[in-house]
């Protein structure tokens, strides 16, 4: 017998209306239990004067109101430890993650034994899906504290990789286990992978040739997504790249990319997206550049309906090359590193997109947002390669084109430092700086 295709054939390859039907019958069972069993949805519902018997259609959603980060900073420890829009008692409750917190509070996202493992048969399939096998060896150098990424591993191990809990060591001893275990897959931040591959050439270790890893699995910023460090990554490592999307208000992953390419199948029989207008919400078509909302189908814990992700993209529903049925999402930035330049939506990935495509610059990149005459600009800090006889003036204005051509509007000023300059993430980058915010803060 051949090797099976997928991890769930029968789910992952449904013809569209059996499982826009099977989504359905999902949505009116969840929507029915959060009124019936959340304090917070039963008055949610009613003050917008919805009921779950209103859902006919999968659209009926539409009708629906949202939830936000702030609905749940608003509503947990409300009633009880988890918060008013948990929907089971505590005793119910088996593991919960909790946000970074990094732009506020954090939050809580508890897990029953069902939700859990349920969770961990779709971090099977898309760990699958990528091309893990039993075969593998497979280390998990994602956070363990906390944070919702960190039980992924079960996934992998469900699967029947050899699992190698690694967490967040210091990149020495992470590179001293990829060295002496040789596994083949490892799951980490873009800019991670990069400072990684770096690392280990700076100690003599060239991990295109002296190290197993041929596949590289990343999440948590938008690079895999980005065509041209995704192909820097690849070559650095000489192994395939992967984009994951995972937020912890849901899964550590909702959804991943497959051999296509084209954006990352989200499992649909577990999450319903949807793509809306940033100011009116209306739901978007596909392809139609929105904020992402999800609605969990099948968690009980704490059911999400219609949650605002804060994630930019778009949704395609048209069937993959690879066979799978479910929607693709692609994710262009967080809604809150989008900054608006003379009418222009900018994200720094367009930034990204530009500066890792260009020869003689390192990657490397810092955006400032600030305002100029009342107007906001944008500045960028890139590094010029060593040994380049490039002038400055020269490289500035190569990137100010290459910017306006990609984007549509020129940075006010491309600053040139020299390689090694800018300081290297190890694991989330923070390359924007938007510097009107941080004047409201003083
Ligand atoms: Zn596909």
């Amino acid at each position: 017998m051949g090797e099976k295709k997928y991890w769930d054939e029968k789910i992952e390859t449904l013809p569209r209306l059996e499982l826009e039907a099977l989504q359905l019958e999902s949505l009116k069972e969840i929507v029915a239990f959060s009124y019936e069993n959340s304090p917070y949805y039963k008055r949610s519902f009613d003050e917008a004067g919805v009921k779950p018997s209103d859902i006919r259609t999968l659209g009926d959603l539409a009708k629906f109101p949202f939830v936000t980060k702030q609905t749940e900073r608003d509503t947990q420890g409300v009633g009880s430890f988890l918060g008013e829009m948990c929907a089971v008692s505590e005793s119910e409750v088996v593991y919960v993650s909790a946000s970074s917190g990094s732009t506020g509070v954090p939050t809580l996202s508890p897990f029953t034994k069902q939700d859990f493992d349920e969770w961990q048969d779709v971090e099977s399939r898309l760990f699958y899906q990528v091309g893990m096998r039993n075969t593998d060896r497979y280390v998990h150098a994602l956070n363990f504290t906390l944070f919702v990424g960190g039980p992924d591993v079960i996934g992998a191990q469900n699967l029947g990789a050899l699992c190698i809990w690694a967490g967040t060591v210091p990149s020495e001893r992470l590179l001293f286990i990829l060295k002496e275990f040789q596994p083949t897959v490892i799951w980490t931040t873009p800019s991670y992978a990069w400072y990684l591959g770096e690392s280990a050439k700076k100690i003599g270790i060239d991990p295109a040739r002296d190290l197993a890893i041929n596949k590289i699995l990343v999440a948590g910023e938008s690079g895999g997504s980005i065509e041209v460090t995704r192909e820097a990554i690849e070559k650095l490592w000489d192994a395939k790249l992967y984009d994951f999307f995972g937020i912890s208000d849901i899964f550590g992953a909702c959804a991943a990319m497959c051999d296509a390419k084209d954006g990352l199948h989200i499992a649909e029989d577990h999450i319903l997206v949807e793509s809306v207008d940033l100011h009116t919400g209306e739901i978007l078509e596909d392809r139609k550049q929105g904020e992402l909302v999800l609605t969990t189908l099948r968690k009980h814990a704490r059911p999400m309906i219609r949650f605002r992700t804060g994630d930019i993209g778009y949704v395609e529903r048209k069937k993959c090359e690879c066979g799978r049925t479910h929607a693709r999402i692609s994710i262009v930035g967080r809604k809150d590193d989008m900054f608006i330049v003379s009418g222009v939506n900018i994200f720094p990935s367009d930034v990204e997109f530009v500066v890792r495509g260009l020869k003689g610059i390192s990657g490397e990149y810092l955006i400032r947002v600030f305002d100029k005459n009342f107007t906001a600009s944008y500045s960028l800090e890139i590094e010029k390669e060593e040994g380049s006889s490039e002038s400055d003036e020269a490289l500035a204005e190569r990137v100010s084109t290459a910017l306006k051509a990609r984007i549509g509007v020129k940075p006010s000023k491309v600053i040139i430092s020299k390689d090694g300059e800018l300081p290297r993430a190890t694991h989330k980058a923070k390359r924007l700086i938007d510097e009107r915010k941080l004047n409201y803060n003083i």
